[in-house]
């Protein structure tokens, strides 16, 4: 290795945080087993073993940059691939996606990068560094599924972050919307698998990261919600350990090892309202520590949006990711009703 690729090898991260908007150029290496490992930019790292398996995986981070344990986990496994400790067998492909926000230690610098998929980055006549980075993202992801000829590859992607408040189930993910495709149970194992038990179904295409790569490339992906926000070195890494382990294993064996399908284990919840702030006099009802998935009942009020009252719908309606400051015409709360996860059509 010359110097300037001994720095972007010794530590990935914080190459990647000095190079924050990108980095116009390439580098590779070859570990000794032939795996190639390729940077195609700033947080942007393909692992290619010698074999090519039929799985094509995406392990994004720091969408949000505050969200530091999911920066962590990658961090560590990044270095254990480069040190050769942590073996991968299937194409891989790492991203740190926004470092700029890492480094202002914010969820985003001027836009909330998980709103800026699906060509979003392109729409409103704005231009951005984020929107500029989430249209370079997309290019990586798109490059990195269609580079592997073959027409039956499996693709996965787990966007990972962590939540602004507590919550009463405190993993969680987001099941983009399928377009009516069914669920699928190694899917929901796989998550259990990460101390994931709770999943949220979305009803309509959204912005996400991970909706981009279920429905671009057909992927199974899921914004994967591990904990709470906390500051560098301030996580409990024990409480991600089922999440690292499972990630660690998922890259480097054939299958994940995971028990049979019982229902009862997951807690499915389906879309009930979207409220999307569209006033200026915009209020939440109430206090700004509520945890997600606290359940309200029928008829309560969940906010006002200019002066109009908006109620919950059904008895037992949990919200989620509640923020009142959000932009106009964005979503200031989403409500969730539990729904059996027998009734759901799972593959
Ligand atoms: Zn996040």
């Amino acid at each position: 290795m010359n110097t300037t690729q001994s720095t972007v090898f010794n530590d990935f991260l914080q190459w990647t945080r000095d190079n924050e908007w990108g980095y116009n150029g390439h580098f590779e290496t070859r570990l000794s087993d032939g795996t190639q490992l390729t940077v195609w930019d700033s947080g942007v790292l393909v692992v290619e073993p010698a074999k090519t398996t039929d799985k094509d995986i995406v392990i994004s981070c720091a969408v949000h940059g505050n969200e530091t344990a999911p920066i962590e986990i990658c961090r560590d496994i990044i270095q254990d691939i480069i040190a050769e400790k942590q073996p991968v067998i299937h194409r891989t492909l790492f991203l740190i996606a926004n470092p700029a926000s890492i480094n202002v230690g914010r969820r985003f610098v001027e836009e909330n990068m998980n709103r800026l998929f699906s060509g979003a980055h392109s729409e409103g006549g704005i231009s951005n560094p984020e929107r500029e980075r989430a249209a370079k993202l997309e290019q990586y992801v798109k490059r990195f599924y269609q580079q592997v000829e073959g027409t039956n590859r499996r693709r996965y992607h787990y966007d990972l972050h962590t939540a602004i408040r507590d919550s009463k189930r405190e993993k969680f993910a987001v099941y983009p919307f399928t377009h009516g495709k069914p669920y699928k149970k190694d899917q929901l194992l796989f998550l259990l698998a990460c101390g994931v038990d709770t999943v949220l179904l979305n009803k309509a295409a959204t912005t996400t990261f991970s909706y981009f790569s279920v429905n671009e490339f057909g992927a199974d992906a899921f914004t994967v919600e591990l904990g709470k926000v906390r500051p560098f070195g301030e996580n409990n890494r024990d409480s991600f350990a089922a999440a690292e382990r499972s990630l660690r294993q998922l890259i480097a064996q054939p299958e994940p090892q995971l028990p049979n399908f019982d229902p009862q284990q997951h807690f499915i919840f389906a879309e009930a309202q979207t409220i999307n702030r569209m006033n200026q006099d915009f209020e939440l009802n109430f206090a700004d520590d509520v945890a997600n998935f606290t359940a309200f009942e029928k008829g309560d009020l969940l906010a006002t949006d200019g002066g109009e009252p908006i109620y919950a719908q059904h008895d037992a309606e949990h919200i989620i990711f509640p923020n009142a400051k959000v932009a106009l015409g964005q979503r200031a709360l989403l409500t969730v009703v539990r729904v059996p996860t027998d009734s759901l059509e799972l593959v």
